[in-house]
């Protein structure tokens, strides 16, 4: 029987990926190792009795007693706080979704690789923090990691039996956000709520107001570079605003491969689960007589600044991840605290990437782990000062 463990398995992927495991026969069809949530443990306890968890781990230490309470009698065991989550990635399981979301997946995902496991990788933040140390981890161990990001997911079947120095250029296909019709002038009064109302996904809340920004598709630029090892400049992104190609790639002879399907995480994370066969999914066919049309256009780099930071993120390397990553995790906290303004965001990680210039590293810098959680820390800190100096200046 084939083990399985979800990291994050009370968010978004994770109940997604949980409604793609009861469908295919639950705690009859799989040995569920370990499942992990935040602060939502009462949603926790109930999947985990569901699926028959061997362990369940929430990240906030303060709900371990009511979820021993829910969990009690249940034979599933219970444990909380960050080091347990990592604890419980050190249980053995054939396949682990990484589905955390944040900076905080980083660990949990690279004990995974470990033991050898594969790696269903939604947790793009893990990547774009410490992606050499996550690939290197997987090659040292014989680990495979699948990507989920859709994006990801698209490039990765669109390259199937091909050769990837055949590969041109890898075009990201974007919606655009829930703001992407708005006035330029308009973004700045923009509020969470704006933010929120995406078109076409439906996502967790970080992702959702990341998408608006683009924040999200600089994160999947970085992702890009360092899951499939191509140059930065290879890397392009274009709006696609009815989200039905999920990425293309290009090749040398000028054909292109693109991944079309209807706008369900649920494909990717199935397709991860099935690999390398497919399995029948409950995701919407498309109906392409009635789409009858697609449409593109460039992103403005005037709307969408995280763009740019990303090609500056990605021609530095070193620790500039690490710190772009963070930098951003606080700008989104302090939008969603209504402490910084919509289009301040990416000011206020473009400030802390300045200000942490001579720490950032020189290109290609293989780091280790605690130089990058050093980093991740560092950066937390001053954006939080470069935040409060701006809130000074507005
Ligand atoms: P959600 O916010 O919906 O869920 C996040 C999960 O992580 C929850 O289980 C949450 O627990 C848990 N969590 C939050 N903080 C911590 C922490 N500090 N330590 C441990 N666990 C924590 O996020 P999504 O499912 O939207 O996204 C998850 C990841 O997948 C992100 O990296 C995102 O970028 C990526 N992704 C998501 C897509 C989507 O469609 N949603 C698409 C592509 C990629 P709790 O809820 O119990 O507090």
């Amino acid at each position: 029987m084939r083990s399985i463990s979800i990291f994050g398995a009370t968010g978004s992927v994770g109940e997604q990926t949980v409604d793609l495991l009861r469908r295919a026969g639950g705690a009859g069809a799989f040995r569920v190792v370990a499942l992990t949530g935040g602060r939502n443990v009462a949603r926790l306890a109930e999947i985990a009795r569901e699926l028959q968890a061997e362990v369940a781990v929430c990240a906030d230490p303060d709900g371990l007693v009511e979820l021993r309470e829910r969990l009690a009698e249940s034979g599933v065991a219970v444990a909380a706080g960050p080091e347990a989550i990592a604890e419980a990635a050190d249980r053995p399981a054939d396949w682990v979704m990484s589905a955390i979301v944040g900076a905080a997946g980083l660990v949990p995902g690279l004990r995974v690789l470990r033991h050898g496991a594969t790696l269903a990788l939604a947790n793009k933040e893990s990547l774009v923090t410490a992606g050499p140390l996550l690939m290197a981890e997987a090659a040292a161990h014989g680990a495979r990691i699948l990507p989920v990001d859709s994006e990801h997911s698209a490039i990765f079947q669109a390259l199937v039996g091909e050769d990837i120095a055949a590969v041109e250029r890898i075009v990201l296909t974007a919606s655009g956000g829930a703001l992407r019709d708005w006035p330029l002038e308009a973004l700045a009064a923009a509020r969470v709520e704006d933010a929120l109302a995406h078109p076409n996904w439906a996502m967790g809340q970080r992702i959702t107001i990341d998408s608006a920004s683009m924040f999200n598709k600089a994160l999947e630029v970085i992702e890009t570079r360092e899951f499939f090892g191509v140059e930065p400049d290879q890397i392009e992104v274009i709006i696609h605003p009815e989200s039905l190609i999920h990425s293309m790639v290009g090749y040398r002879d000028g054909a292109i491969m693109a991944h079309l399907g209807a706008p369900d995480m649920r494909h990717s994370i199935g397709y991860a689960l099935n690999w390398p066969k497919r399995a029948d999914l409950p995701v919407a066919r498309l109906d392409l007589a009635r789409i009858a049309s697609l449409t593109f256009r460039a992103p403005d780099l005037a709307r969408y600044p995280a763009l740019r930071l990303a090609r500056d993120v990605m021609a530095r390397r070193g620790l500039s991840g690490a710190a772009f990553n963070a930098a951003k995790e606080v700008a989104l906290d302090q939008f969603l605290a209504g402490r910084l303004g919509f289009m301040r965001m990416a000011e206020l990680v473009e400030r802390t990437l300045a200000a942490l210039d001579p720490e950032l590293g020189g290109s290609n810098l293989l780091n280790g782990l605690e130089d990058v959680l050093a980093m991740d820390h560092l950066a937390r800190v001053r954006a939080v000062e470069t935040a409060r100096r701006m809130a000074g200046d507005a």
